[in-house]
């Protein structure tokens, strides 16, 4: 049989495998609220929410979040070769491929992702937390990074947008 791609597959995948591992979009749209609160403070939920699912909808973001989630998956499972299952299943501090692959989802907006993706690695607020609380069972040594990653890119998105809103009214009000 020939390979053919089906995108609604891929996306339908990601949500249920983010599920899974216990991530609520919700939760997600938390982080955004966090990281642009104090720039827009009218900045309401719903729109951090459309934000994460507009970054979600995109084949380079689900590609990574299926990459990393089966990376965990395998580790917490047992099932990678050594070395890497150790580094991997401990988080190891010298391991950075977690936050290399979680650059393709800061990427999307931009590069002013970056800045929100340091700063929400940084703090870790709300399930940033939890994902990086270990208890020698659950392992999210690539979702914690693809998560602050998916939050850091809506916030972008976010930014950018208000900032073509403002120029539109600068327009309209020059008129
Ligand atoms: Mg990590």
């Amino acid at each position: 049989m020939t390979y053919s791609l089906n995108s609604r597959k891929v996306a339908k995948a990601t949500e249920e495998w983010l599920a899974k591992r216990g991530v609520d979009k919700r939760e997600i749209g938390e982080l955004v609220l966090f990281l642009q609160k104090d720039y827009y403070p009218e900045l309401t939920m719903e729109e951090c929410l459309e934000s994460v699912d507009r970054v979600l909808s995109k084949r380079e973001v689900q590609n990574a979040i299926l990459t990393g989630i089966q990376l965990d998956v395998l580790a917490e499972e047992g099932r990678l070769l050594p070395p890497l299952q150790d580094m991997i299943f401990n988080d190891e501090g010298l391991y950075g491929c977690d936050e290399v692959l979680s650059l393709s989802i800061v990427n999307v907006y931009g590069s002013i992702g970056y800045t929100n993706f340091g700063y929400i690695d940084k703090s870790k607020p709300g399930v940033l937390k939890r994902l990086n609380t270990k208890n020698g069972k659950d392992i999210h040594t690539f979702l914690d990074d693809i998560v602050g990653a998916i939050a850091a890119a809506a916030s972008s998105r976010i930014a950018h947008r208000k900032q073509a809103e403002k120029e539109t009214q600068e327009h309209i009000d020059e008129a």
